[in-house]
């Protein structure tokens, strides 16, 4: 055989032959190249090309990764941000049966009277009506919806309309006949009946709508899971890839499984947070912490140490602002406390807990470093699920030095705004959901949404600004730069589900769960960070959002 003719059958072989190069190029499934990649990798370096196959990402680097990567599936990204998507790692997502209205956008009591009498029209009468998400502070009239506002709504129906926030609620009369709830019944422990001027109850119940909320017909399971489906999509178009639902069960985990077993690979990959139901229960679940796979994981164990602003009643060291002495209120008692964080540590559960007012902080503080000094455990990663009145510097450097770390909210500062302006003053005002000053201690900071509202750029935008809805600036000392808050919402997420090593940062051998955005949130003034939308949503190299 000549020598050409070897050639002509060696170039047969790989369809490669005349004047082109012999395409060494690896084949890929996807590259998305010339854009501004924000990698949250150790330097926080920018990038421009990025290599995914089949769920991760392969190669991360500038154009010159076109020499040695090839695609059918090649994206010019025209110069914009792709970033990992992010995570939110304290949220609350549900599905929602007919009865329940949304107020998360309402903004006038009439508005909410009109929302609850066609919702009256379309049940007919007698059956409850539920909603959520309303706040005086955005509300035409400047006050709260009470109970005779919802009676001339809806006279016929038992109404139960939740704040923002989930702290406090407000029923109508009917609602309140059938709960029994009267002048004379005594004030609920650990929530509060409240009465108007007039002396007469207003339909205000904080804390405690459980009195009321406790007569509303379960919903099936099969009754809200299309709608739950429908929930979890939109996650995908905020940008958000990964969550933590804060307030999971034991009992509900079977349906988040169904859910994830139809829907494989096209919903955000999901951590449960679960109740702990004592010793037993939680051994017949058989699951704990980590268990699961990349879409779907058993979360820490939640327990509510307080309430909120919303109610108020997160629980305080001083008083409130112009109070003499109403400081909030524990959510338990401390004998309940000590007995789950000791048994649920004891049986290797990891902890997400909430504690909103800095003497319920410093309380868990002190009982989780309790629990670490009886039973020390290796890279436990408990934290806490918010972080609104700094607590003292002795306990800052307490959760440093027992590595107990936070998801914190920015976006309370600026939505809870009013809230904050009414019940708190001075240091404890201006440093409210602090993010400098626990870092400078040492402290892991991530952040989260906990839906007010969901969508990450708010959270982002009041980090950045420290801005409040009205406009006032809390604390500039404590706010972040673009970059550390978009690795609160993404990499230092990841950290709380100890999947640090699989997501929060484009990086190779990571999940390719990305987002591409229609501006560039690391120079776009802070004042429009949230007009940013996202374009894309990228889940495990699939593209599962596009808007
Ligand atoms: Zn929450």
């Amino acid at each position: 055989m000549t020598r050409t003719t070897t050639t002509l059958i060696f170039c047969l072989a790989l369809f490669a032959c005349g004047d082109a190069e012999i395409d060494e190029r690896t084949q890929v499934d996807a590259i998305l190249h010339n854009g501004k990649v924000i990698t949250i990798d150790a330097d926080l370096s920018i990038a421009s090309a990025v290599a995914i196959n089949g769920t991760d990402i392969v190669a991360v680097g500038g154009e010159e990764l076109l020499e040695s990567y090839k695609s059918s599936n090649t994206v010019d990204l025209g110069g914009k941000v792709l970033m990992p998507g992010f995570i939110d790692s304290h949220t609350h997502l549900r599905g929602r049966p007919q009865r329940f209205i949304d107020l998360t956008r309402t903004r006038s009591i009439e508005e909410i009277k009109a929302q609850v009498t066609s919702k009256a029209i379309e049940l007919g009468p007698g059956e409850w009506i539920t909603g959520y998400g309303w706040s005086e502070d955005v509300m035409a009239e400047l006050r709260r919806p009470l109970r005779n506002d919802l009676d001339e709504a809806a006279p016929d129906n038992p109404v139960l309309l939740t704040r923002a926030g989930g702290h406090s609620a407000v029923a109508n009369s009917m609602a309140l006949r059938l709960a029994e709830v009267t002048l004379t019944t005594p004030q609920p422990e650990n929530g509060v009946i409240e009465r108007g001027e007039d002396g007469e109850l207003n339909g205000v119940i904080r804390e405690r709508q459980d009195i009321v909320s406790r007569l509303i017909p379960e919903p099936t399971n099969e009754d809200v899971r299309d709608s739950l489906i429908g929930v979890l999509q939109e996650q995908l178009s905020l940008g958000i890839t990964s969550f933590t639902h804060a307030t999971g069960s034991i009992e509900s985990y079977p349906e988040w499984e169904t859910i994830y077993g139809l829907h494989r690979g096209t919903l955000p990959r999901a951590t449960i947070q679960v109740f702990w139901e004592g010793p037993d229960a939680m051994t017949a679940f058989g699951k704990k912490t980590g268990d699961g796979d990349e879409h779907l994981r058993v979360g820490p164990i939640k327990i509510f140490v307080d309430g909120g602003f919303t109610g108020p009643a997160a629980f305080t060291k001083e008083p409130y602002k112009g109070e003499t002495d109403y400081r909030g209120t524990l959510s338990l008692t401390l004998e309940e406390l000590t007995t789950t964080i000791s048994e649920a540590h004891a049986a290797g559960w990891q902890f997400g807990i909430h504690a909103i007012g800095d003497a319920a902080i410093e309380l868990t503080i002190d009982e989780l470093a309790a629990a670490l000094d009886e039973l020390p455990r290796e890279d436990h990663r408990h934290y806490l699920n918010h972080f609104t009145v700094m607590p003292s510097a002795e306990s800052m450097d307490k959760m440093a030095a027992y590595g107990i770390a936070i998801t914190q909210q920015p976006n309370f500062t600026y939505t809870l705004d009013g809230r904050y302006s009414a019940y708190l003053d001075g240091d404890r005002l201006k440093h409210n959901n602090p993010l400098r000053t626990p870092m400078n201690h040492g402290i892991h900071v991530a952040i989260s949404s906990d839906i007010l509202p969901i969508g990450p750029m708010v959270g982002i935008y009041a980090a950045v600004t420290r801005k409040g809805m009205s406009g006032t600036v809390f604390g500039e000392e404590e706010s972040l730069t673009v970059m550390e808050a978009l690795r609160g919402y993404t990499l230092y997420g990841a950290w709380l589900s100890f999947e640090e090593d699989r997501k929060g940062s484009i990086e190779p051998g990571k999940l390719a769960d990305m987002i591409v955005l229609d501006q560039d949130i690391l120079t776009i003034d802070p004042d429009h960070i949230m007009d940013i939308n996202v374009e894309q949503t990228w889940l495990g190299g699939k593209l599962v959002y596009e808007r």
